[in-house]
């Protein structure tokens, strides 16, 4: 607790100072301007905001004027209540007037736009900027804005352009006047200029999962920075930005400044909004105190709050941020006073336009006797000038984060400004714009605390990714590795009728990115054994069926809660028996739990009969049954998801299971056996029966007493088994169902409205996520001229950037394909496409292990064979088309229909892909892979498969049979009523 009192007189006093001392209406809310209606209309409402902001954020990547005109009618054609400026603008493009002359108009507006948060383009731009402000009392730190750093290229051009401006500062900066107030603390001089550096910029592949890679790759960047910084005399503040990589941040300024210890001005910015962030603040003032030194602390509220409540929700994870604004605003006071009582350790510097938070700075830097000159305040380009103003003449340091760049980069930091200067909880919206009382601008923030909602037990959530930039993760993960290894090379039997068995063959499982390595041998099973598991499974038919469908699901739930538990130990199987990386292999284990814990939850759905119509005299129930003994058949790609998914639906439903699961994945398979056993299933409700397709499943597939097949697996092989399943055979009692989940050739199309950031990134992933070997990979991108040589060019940079290697390695991204047949097919596809096609880019990594690719091909032929074959591994073809609809056909140009995307800002096109696209699955603006379970029920048809969305409502149907009873119940003439 602080020994200087409550200074709520003084906090009072000095805010009715800054108050009443401003009467101007920044530009932004002044509704005389053009600006200043719109901002007004945005405000008072969501829907046109919503609009706008998308509008102006597409804006500069359009390239034709035509463009621009075509997407402003696409973008409010419809909104009813568009304000005049617009309704007149839209009247005009289509009465006729040159599209040109509107563009022009609208170039013009947002460009002006942008320059009241965007200093300017270039560094010229920057230093003139810099210099006024000086000229003007404020000193300054220059952010040079940037697209999001893919590869290694760009992120040495974000490097080289930090060079080129501090060296013209440190000359421009000679030129300025004497400053004292500015270039002075009580402890001497300080650096004339100041510049922001954002760490996410210097290292393509960072990610605290490869935390020791992040590290060295970020600080190997940042190093000359800071090194010219300190030769050029300016100080430096590493800026914050995702949750996710703060931790990796930290560590990453602590330890590059352990490097310069000479140089004494840097500094890091820490988020209010953060719930860590006192726990921050404390850790870096003690790091600080140990070593005897001062560090800058930028005290922020925080920019990315939407981001990071949404993202961290959709994936399950606790949000990090406080979720009532109060809650941010009491915890910057409490930063703040943290900060001001530490001068020794800390250089603070108070990053906001609030004048409550203003006002209780500086009463908290009275009541402490600490010079003015020892801490600053910090306000945005373009926000607050008035505020910041009116700070000067009291004799405070005001220092203008200054951004700098051109428009399309810049776009993502102005669309930012905007939200938080109309956002319903902006201090400025509030003070300028609604011109709220004083008392309302002055009170004491009151932190409500959030109310946590309690999950309710009964709804299915997703189960959360693990977050490996904790610590405590990553370490479970490689403990979890060295466990796996410790136990190569172990046997492993069959399951049969309740009774684990070694046959005499066995199937070795190797580890694709070193197949010297065993990693298990699992027994194979014959014929012999097939001719048992069906009995087996025959004879507990009855009881299994008898069990309550709430039992049933319990087993599912208690299986789900065992993986749980293992879940490091069976992701660390699928890195060494699958060749996952990490993350690949963490999803993978948590769909399997979330199959279980959905299947359980739609069991419910279907266990009470339904009585039908409402008629008196008769009764009519209609129910469902299992269908009797289920061959479930499993690819290695997902080999515990997709076998979970299709075991676990046909356990559930009440029907005996024979798992054949595949044999590159055998083990995986084992693991998911044991934790259904480890629940106390009766014998003979589920066997397990790995063994060569060929020989048993095909025996089993044509076996007269499997009543239904469960299969995933490529589209060869599902149509064999379709085939084979429709042979009567003697003694069989049913027709046999199948339900074929195959393979896909998944399309990605790119307009000339794509945002290139997250295209580029989405088509990464979904091309080379586990080395492209999921059906719901791309395997095709069919891009618009217009953008078409700047996509590939970024394209071709992320791919040279991403890391090749070995799966348990944390820093990998593309790992090995499953084994040396998958090599072969691959290298005779690329055979295939140098002859159809032009081999644009190629990478491999040499040394053991089935590495190869990844490929990019271009001047494709959409009906060649590299367009119209699944390869099944890190391979792309690019194809260029003139026109959204062109795209469109293209993409359907193939038999198979499983997954599909569009990366567009364009209302129109996402329209007709929506209308048009044949896709079991299609995703707009993100990666085709990943769908989840319950909120993307995933499958194709075409030649994609036949049956129900997995994961999705109608799932379960296809595992029972439907049954009707009707009973009259009059008796001579009499019956129950109601
Ligand atoms: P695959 O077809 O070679 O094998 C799948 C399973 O079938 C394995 O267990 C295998 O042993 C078994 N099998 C092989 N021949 C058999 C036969 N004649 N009779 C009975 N069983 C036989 O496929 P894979 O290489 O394991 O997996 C990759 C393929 O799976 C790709 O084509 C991919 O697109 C597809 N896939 C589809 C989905 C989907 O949901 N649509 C999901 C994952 C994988």
């Amino acid at each position: 607790m602080n020994t200087y009192g409550d200074p709520k007189q003084r906090i009072r006093e000095i805010g009715l100072e800054l108050y009443q001392s401003v009467n101007e209406v920044p530009t932004i809310f002044d509704k005389g301007r053009w600006m200043g209606r719109l901002m007004d209309h945005a405000m008072k409402d969501e829907g046109f905001k919503l609009n706008l902001f998308r509008y102006i954020d597409v804006l500069p990547s359009l390239k034709t004027d035509a463009q621009i005109a075509n997407l402003l009618e696409e973008y409010f054609s419809g909104v009813k209540a568009a304000p005049f400026i617009i309704r007149k603008g839209i009247k005009r493009i289509s009465g006729g007037i040159a599209p040109f002359v509107a563009a022009r108009v609208i170039k013009a507006g947002v460009k002006s736009l942008a320059r009241q948060f965007i200093a300017g383009e270039g560094s010229r731009d920057a230093l003139e900027t810099l210099g006024s402000l000086w000229e003007n009392g404020f000193a300054s730190s220059v952010d040079l804005l940037g697209e999001e750093v893919l590869s290694d290229r760009e992120a040495e051009e974000y490097i080289q352009k930090y060079l080129r401006l501090l060296e013209s500062l440190a000359s421009e900066s000679g030129r300025w006047r004497r400053d004292s107030g500015l270039e002075n603390n009580s402890g001497g001089p300080i650096p004339r200029f100041d510049i922001s550096c954002k760490v996410t910029s210097l290292y393509s592949q960072l990610d605290p999962l490869d935390w020791e890679g992040s590290v060295d790759r970020a600080k190997e960047n940042l190093r000359p920075i800071i090194a010219a910084a300190r030769d050029a005399g300016a100080s430096l503040c590493i800026d914050m930005e995702q949750y996710y990589t703060k931790d990796l941040i930290i560590e990453i300024f602590k330890q590059t400044l352990d490097e310069f210890g000479d140089h004494l001005f840097a500094g890091i910015a820490l988020q209010a909004y953060l719930k860590e962030s006192r726990r921050d603040l404390l850790g870096l003032i003690e790091w600080a105190k140990a070593r005897k030194r001062q560090i800058s602390v930028r005290l922020v509220k925080g920019a990315y709050w939407d981001y990071e409540v949404v993202s961290n929700r959709q994936r399950g994870w606790p949000v990090p941020v406080f979720e009532h604004k109060d809650e941010t605003d009491d915890n910057f006071e409490e930063l703040t006073r943290i900060l001001l009582e530490n001068p020794e350790s800390i250089r603070p510097a108070l990053a906001t336009h609030n004048i409550r938070s203003i006002s209780h700075a500086i009463a908290v830097a009275e009541a402490l006797n600490l010079p003015r000159s020892d801490f600053e305040f910090q306000m945005l380009y373009g926000m607050g000038e008035p505020l910041r103003r009116k700070l000067r003449k009291m004799g405070y340091r005001v220092r203008v984060y200054t951004p700098v760049g051109e428009l399309i980069p810049g776009m993502a930091y102005l669309v930012r400004r905007l939200l938080e200067n109309t956002s319903n909880t902006s201090f400025l919206r509030g003070f300028f714009a609604e011109r709220r009382s004083f008392e309302e601008i002055i009170r004491h923030p009151d932190p409500k605390r959030a109310v946590i909602r309690e999950k309710n037990p009964l709804e299915f959530r997703n189960e959360p990714s693990a977050d490996f930039s904790k610590a405590e993760n990553r370490d479970k993960m490689q403990q979890a590795l060295r466990s796996v290894k410790a136990h190569f090379g172990s046997r492993y039997p069959l399951h049969i009728a309740g009774e684990d068995r070694f046959g005499e063959k066995e199937i070795l499982s190797l580890n694709p990115a070193d197949p010297e390595a065993v990693v298990g041998r699992v027994s194979s099973a014959d014929r012999d054994d097939a001719e048992r598991a069906v009995a087996a499974a025959r004879d507990a038919l009855l009881s299994w069926g008898n069990v309550t469908p709430s039992d049933r699901a319990g087993v599912l739930f208690k299986t789900a809660t065992e993986m749980r538990k293992r879940r490091f130990e069976l992701a660390a199987l699928e890195v060494c028996e699958a060749g996952k990386t990490w993350k690949e292999a963490d999803g993978d284990v948590i769909e399997a739990i979330d199959y279980l814990e959905y299947y359980g939850r739609e069991m419910g759905r279907f266990a009470r009969p339904a009585h039908l119509g409402d008629y008196p005299g008769e009764v009519n129930d209609y129910f469902y049954a299992p269908k009797g003994i289920g061959l479930v058949i499993t690819p290695w790609n997902f080999p515990l998801a997709i076998s979970a998914g299709m075991v676990s639906a046909a356990l559930v439903t009440g029907n005996c299971v024979i798992f054949k699961p595949s044999s590159l994945a055998p083990l995986v398979g084992r693991r998911l056996v044991e934790a259904f056993l480890g629940t106390g299933l009766p014998p003979g409700v589920l066997q397990f029966l790995p063994g060569s397709g060929v020989e048993v499943g095909e025996y089993l597939v044509a076996h007269h007493g499997v009543d239904f097949i469960a299969f995933t697996g490529s589209k060869e092989v599902g149509l064999r088994i379709i085939r084979l399943a429709s042979e009567v055979k003697p003694g069989q009692q049913s027709v046999k169902r199948v339900i074929a989940e195959m393979g896909g050739k998944n399309a990605i199309i790119v307009d000339d409205t794509a945002e290139l950031d997250e295209t580029v990134k989405g088509v990464l992933e979904s091309a080379l996520g586990y080395q492209g070997q999921k059906c719901s990979a791309c395997s095709r991108v069919i891009v618009i001229e217009g953008i078409y040589d700047e996509f590939l060019a970024r394209l071709k940079d992320a791919m040279e950037s991403i890391r090749i290697g070995l799966p348990e390695d944390p820093g990998t991204f593309l790992g090995p394909v499953i084994d040396e047949g998958a090599v072969r097919k691959i290298n005779k596809y690329l055979d295939i496409g140098k002859k159809e096609a032009r081999l644009f880019f190629f990478r491999e990594r040499s040394g053991k292990g089935f590495f190869i690719g990844p490929a990019i091909f271009t001047g494709v032929d959409p009906l060649s064979t590299l367009a119209q074959e699944e390869i099944f591994g890190p391979v792309l073809s690019v194809i260029k088309a003139r026109s959204i609809d062109e795209a469109i056909d293209i993409a359907n140009n193939t038999a198979y229909a499983l997954t599909g995307g569009i990366f567009s800002r364009s209302p129109l096109h996402i329209r007709k892909v929506r209308e048009r696209f044949r896709a079991g699955n299609l995703y707009i603006n993100r990666k085709i892979t990943g769908a989840l379970v319950g909120r993307q029920p995933f499958g194709g048809f075409g030649m994609s498969g036949v049956g129900l969305k997995s994961g999705g409502p109608d799932y379960l149907l296809q595992f029972m049979d439907p049954r009707s009873i009707s009973e009259n119940t009059i008796r001579r003439g009499f019956a129950p009523l109601g």
